[in-house]
């Protein structure tokens, strides 16, 4: 239900959640924590459900043209939001989960989650992409971050992209038009709605069930985010943050991970303050 009053927070009127209820469900304060692997985040003034990928583009244009500040959520793996909230349009992907197999070639939505793409194309004898496996969150969030593990980036395997351009068009980009790089691409920066993903099914065949048992060794269960800070050119983020001593450094009921340094794990509790002030504090030392 829209709230009483015409404003939802600064910035978001009712006639604009009206507009944008044309094309996505919306929930309104929708508290963030519930769509974030930390688990932390206050409400989205507006949260959108788009039901096509075409709808997803009707909104993020609704929001471009009136000037309200937007976000594409995933799968809210690589994110925190802080408690206050988001005093916008959080455009969730959630309910774009089509996959399409052609041949030598898979299409997914951008909403669809990496395991589920995974599960289907091993159901067809496929695993090139099974490097992806353990990794959470959706097709879109991990095109967009360049997800991957040492040994393989989703990029490469790109055949192409469509995504919304600054102008609001919808642009097919090649892979070499994506600009991938280590944990990034032309959709992060140019902060440009990826609508669906076209991959190549050639490549090396990846082991699922060896790269899932490294993750379980290395890698700690509590809620977080994956690794936080970017890998310095030839070494780890996890082990410059351990030689500093800060490995199990806690705030409120936010840690430093022992297990991985690299990670900061939710107790049960943490805000995303919690979080941001571990941030700060390895990124001082
Ligand atoms: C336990 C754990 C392990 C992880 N391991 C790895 C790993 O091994 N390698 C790795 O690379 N990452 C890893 N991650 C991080 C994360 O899972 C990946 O970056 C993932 O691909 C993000 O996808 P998402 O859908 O959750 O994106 P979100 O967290 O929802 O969003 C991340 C960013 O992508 C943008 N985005 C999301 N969807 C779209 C879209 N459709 N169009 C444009 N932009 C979009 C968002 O705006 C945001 O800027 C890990 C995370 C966790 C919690």
């Amino acid at each position: 239900m829209l709230p009483e009053g015409g404003k939802l927070l600064p910035g978001v009127s009712a006639g604009l959640a009206a507009r944008i209820s044309q094309f996505a469900s919306l929930r309104y304060f929708e508290p963030l924590a519930r769509h974030t692997t930390f688990k932390v985040g206050g409400p989205a003034a507006v949260f959108a459900l788009p039901k096509s990928p075409a709808a997803l583009g009707e909104v993020v244009g609704l929001c471009r043209k009136e000037g309200v500040r937007h976000f594409v959520l995933g799968g809210g793996s690589n994110v925190l939001f802080p408690d206050s909230g988001f005093p916008g349009v959080v455009i969730s992907t959630a309910r774009l989960d089509g996959i399409a197999i052609d041949g030598e070639y898979v299409t997914a939505a951008a909403g669809a989650r990496i395991s589920e793409l995974l599960a289907l194309l091993r159901h067809q004898g496929t695993r090139s992409l099974d490097f992806l496996a353990g990794i959470p969150g959706t097709i879109g969030g991990a095109v967009a971050m360049n997800a991957g593990i040492t040994e393989a980036q989703i990029g490469e395997r790109v055949e192409s992209v469509w995504a919304i351009d600054s102008g609001g068009e919808v642009v097919r980009f090649t892979r070499d038009e994506c600009r991938f790089a280590y944990r990034e691409s032309r959709f992060k920066v140019e902060r440009s709605p990826i609508l669906a993903v076209r991959f190549s099914l050639g490549g090396a065949d990846y082991d699922a069930s060896a790269l899932l048992a490294r993750r379980a060794a290395r890698q700690p269960s509590a809620p977080s985010a994956g690794c936080i800070f970017r890998n310095p050119p030839g070494d780890a983020a996890g082990r410059l943050i351990d030689v500093a001593g800060l490995k199990g450094l806690r705030v409120g009921m936010a840690k430093v991970s022992e297990k991985h340094a690299n990670f900061i794990v939710n107790l049960g509790g943490a805000t995303s303050a919690d979080i941001r002030k571990i941030i700060d504090i390895v990124r001082q030392k």
